[in-house]
């Protein structure tokens, strides 16, 4: 069968020329990065370029970029790290209810969860709402600061909506009052331009299996300076900050994807961003009451949202799956789970319309014809779906 995949958001396959790149250090240059002999040397010398081919990807120095196993580790080490070094300096046993931390409410899990861990634990936590577009309210932002805020922490771009923050703004806020800020920019890295300095950010996190490098492996910018606990204890890898034996072939993929990402993102941008446009407009001009989910804002060049009113997204996933097309309802992390997106909900879509929704999300891969033959079983799966469906009909008089 042809088999169209258009989930480019869950991950992306690793491109050829990283992979080249990888493959010597599973075998011929397989020496420990922290030997101090030649065939370490050399796994040194993969590393340490590689650790400037990722700085380069986001305007950053080379020291100042931590390898980590991916998107999870960087956000948890970012959150966790910011708080727990802020507790040190505090003798008292309650000074941890003191602090407090702003994130949003349409993070991905990987900061989500850490945060409210963090709340569990006494830590207060502000999760800013959302327009129906995605983006939080600058004002708001400003109101939720207090004395005691010690980490702002707001994606980039949104996983499933494709939504960018106006980080700029968000880091001038952060800096005019003196508390760190943290990016989840797993979705953007690779897709849109970053520059950590003209973003004003103090931590970045990006995984390389979201710009075809490998999985398992990412990065976590930590701007010079910046107090920051260290979440793992070991041995003096990564000056002792990130310890474990370095994932040297998956350290190198990284640094070839970021490399091969920073050449050719405007191109890349302007495709994807082409056909994907296609792919909504033929998606709403053909499905009746389609609409699109967060799609006036600036977004990701790569993903559109829509909900079709009527019909369950599970259940038109399977449809197009059979039919050989792959995209998601939401984050892959929670797939199977049956409760609909926090994002969605979170951006104020009643459940069931959260449930209604797809999430489309194309890549550097993509072609002309994919996008046709999506929107030829696209259409046709929604309406034989909602000739099944008790609510349709509802939907469809109500509008
Ligand atoms: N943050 C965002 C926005 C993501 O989309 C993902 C993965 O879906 C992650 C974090 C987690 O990254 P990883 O899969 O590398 O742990």
């Amino acid at each position: 069968m042809n088999r169209v995949y258009l989930d480019y958001n869950a991950t992306t396959p690793v491109e050829p020329e990283v992979l080249d790149s990888m493959l010597p250090y599973f075998s011929g240059e397989f020496g420990n990065a922290a030997s101090i002999h030649t065939p370490g040397q050399r796994a040194r010398a993969a590393v340490e370029s590689a650790r400037e081919q990722v700085a380069a990807l986001i305007g950053a120095r080379a020291q100042e970029i931590v390898f980590t196993s991916g998107g999870t580790e960087s956000d948890n080490h970012a959150v966790f790290g910011v708080v727990g070094q802020a507790f040190l300096p505090v003798p008292s046993s309650n000074a941890d209810s003191l602090l407090h931390i702003i994130t949003t409410a349409i993070e991905h899990e990987a900061v989500m969860n850490a945060c409210q861990a963090l709340e569990k634990s006494g830590v207060r936590v502000t999760f800013l709402a959302t327009n129906r577009e995605g983006q939080i309210d600058l004002d708001e932002l400003q109101r939720a600061v207090r004395p005691e805020t010690v980490l702002i922490t707001v994606m980039h771009a949104n996983n499933e909506l494709g939504t960018v923050q106006p980080l700029d703004e968000i880091g001038r806020i952060a800096k005019e009052r003196d508390i760190y800020f943290h990016t989840d920019a797993v979705q953007s890295a690779g897709k849109v331009p970053i520059d950590v300095n003209r973003l004003g950010v103090d931590l970045l996190s990006l995984s390389a299996h979201k710009f075809y490098g490998p999985k398992g492996i990412g990065a976590l910018y930590i701007r010079s300076g910046t107090r920051l606990r260290q979440l793992l204890y070991g041995g003096h890898h990564q000056r002792g900050f990130r310890p474990g034996t370095e994932n040297v072939a998956g350290i190198v993929g990284l640094g070839k994807a970021a490399e091969i990402a920073r050449e050719s993102l405007a191109a890349d941008a302007r495709r994807v961003s082409t056909l994907r446009d296609k792919l909504e407009q033929g998606l709403l001009a053909r499905v009746p009451h389609a609409r699109v989910n967060g799609g006036t804002v600036s977004r990701a060049p790569n993903t559109t949202n829509l909900v079709f009113p009527g019909i369950e997204g599970e259940a038109l996933l399977i449809a197009l799956d059979l039919k050989g097309l792959a995209c998601s309802t939401g984050a892959a992390c929670s797939s199977g789970a049956v409760e609909p997106s926090h994002v969605l909900t979170a951006i104020g879509m009643p459940p069931e319309e959260a449930r209604a929704s797809l999430r489309f999300s194309l890549g550097r891969h993509t072609t002309e014809q994919e996008i046709d033959f999506a929107l030829q079983v696209v259409p046709s799966a929604v309406e034989q779906l909602r000739e099944l469906s008790p609510t349709y009909p509802k939907v469809a008089e109500a509008r």
